[in-house]
């Protein structure tokens, strides 16, 4: 996106990838199919040190923006839950556009490119201000964009050259962890989700604190948790830390308790009406409640639907960068201009997309920072 503005103002632009092929993730996001946007897309769908960071570049780059450049290539592409943007057929449609673009805009591909080393050129190299040694040759240019991304999934060529370019440079890197991840327990617990494996339920989860909530499927593993609604909330548990699952998130459970003691009708029966029989059969053996429910106190009931509702669960880990979607923190944006990426202590050198300390949640939304971000810098560099 970044190489293909620039080009198009009329910049020279040179492409260096160390991976084989362009815009591995693009491929295997979103199942093959790459969620690429969302239809709203809001600064608070973002974490980042200084909320206020993103609202520039979103600002000028919408997902409108990006949905016109789609369709003047004719890509075919769906709506899905929650304003969720995909492909049609595959994502490499994607990758194909882009490559067109910046093919139309004279871009030139150096694929197995590593940048192993950046240097500052001093006044004397004016206009040139960066020295690129890759691992096969030397390349001097007037603006470095640095787009190497996050350290989730290293088997797709994650480094963390970005960041330690940044810190050669001076600017502080926040600390990182993984984020749109799996999470894991230790015990009993990772025995129950193992036998749930493939179980899928919709459900309402909360951090801790309960300062967000998403209402998504959560999907067991043999590890742990994930499905969209775990990989959400996600980005916002620290280890040490619990979160809380409405398994029965759209109807008031206490008052539907009651009602069945009333009528004295059986428990089983009524969760099964909610979830599939194997997990209603693990959870009641997990968690009995003894019937007849007629004999119980309310009290009893009420405790039970606050376990219904609030499914505590403290879980021991991340399933670490190989899972992630994304990396948690990055370089402090304080450090780079909001409006054009660049590093405000050093002219002409830009980071745009992930490396940054910008994370967007699931849906869309990092692929709509990295077109955002990559629009602004291509517009200055
Ligand atoms: C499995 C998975 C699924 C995802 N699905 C979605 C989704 O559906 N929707 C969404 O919005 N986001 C999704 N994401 C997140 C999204 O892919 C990233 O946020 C986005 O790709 C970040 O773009 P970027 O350009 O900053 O970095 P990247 O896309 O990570 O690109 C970084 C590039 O830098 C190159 N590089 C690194 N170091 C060097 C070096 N030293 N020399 C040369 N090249 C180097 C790498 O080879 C890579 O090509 C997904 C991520 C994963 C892992």
């Amino acid at each position: 996106m970044c190489a293909a503005t620039a080009g198009y103002r009329g910049r020279r632009v040179e492409v260096l990838d160390h991976a084989p092929k362009a815009a591995a993730k693009i491929r295997i996001s979103g199942g093959g199919k790459c969620n690429f946007t969302n239809l709203t897309v809001r600064p608070d769908h973002y974490l980042c040190g200084n909320p206020h960071f993103v609202k520039s570049a979103l600002a000028r780059y919408q997902p409108q923006d990006f949905i016109d450049l789609v369709d003047r290539h004719g890509l075919v592409y769906e709506t899905r839950e929650l304003g969720k943007l995909f492909c049609q057929n595959r994502a490499g449609d994607l990758i194909q556009i882009l490559r067109t673009e910046c093919d139309w805009a004279g871009v030139e591909f150096h694929l197995n490119t590593r940048v192993e080393q950046v240097e500052a050129l001093d006044e004397s190299h004016q206009p040139l201000r960066f020295r690129v040694v890759t691992n096969y040759e030397v390349i001097e240019c007037e603006s470095l964009v640095v787009a190497t991304g996050g350290l989730s999934f290293p088997k797709l060529k994650a480094s963390g050259f970005g960041y330690r370019l940044a810190e050669q440079f001076g600017l502080a890197v926040i600390e990182k962890r993984p984020g749109l991840v799996p999470l894991v327990f230790d015990g009993k617990l990772r025995d129950f989700c193992a036998a749930m494996a493939g179980v899928s339920l919709d459900v309402t989860i909360r951090n801790q604190d309960d300062t967000q909530s998403f209402s998504e499927a959560l999907l067991f593993t043999h590890q742990g948790i994930s499905g969209p609604g775990v990989l959400q909330i996600s980005n916002y548990w620290r280890p040490g830390e619990a979160i809380r699952v409405n398994l029965l998130p759209d109807i008031d459970v206490v008052e539907a308790l009651l009602k069945l003691k009333q009528e004295n009708a059986g428990l089983k029966k009524w969760l099964n009406g909610f979830w599939p029989k194997k997990f209603t059969q693990a959870w009641l053996e997990k968690y009995p409640l003894s019937e007849p429910l007629a004999e119980l106190p309310d009290e009893r009931l009420r405790q039970y639907a606050e376990q219904l509702t609030a499914w505590t669960l403290y879980p021991s880990d991340t399933a670490g960068y190989d899972k992630a979607e994304v990396t948690l923190g990055g370089i402090d944006t304080n450090a780079i201009s909001s409006k054009t990426l660049e590093v405000k202590t050093t002219p002409g050198l830009y980071f745009i997309g992930e490396v940054l300390d910008v994370t967007g949640q699931l849906g869309g939304y990092n692929f709509q920072w990295a077109w955002a971000s990559g629009f602004a810098a291509g517009q200055s560099a």
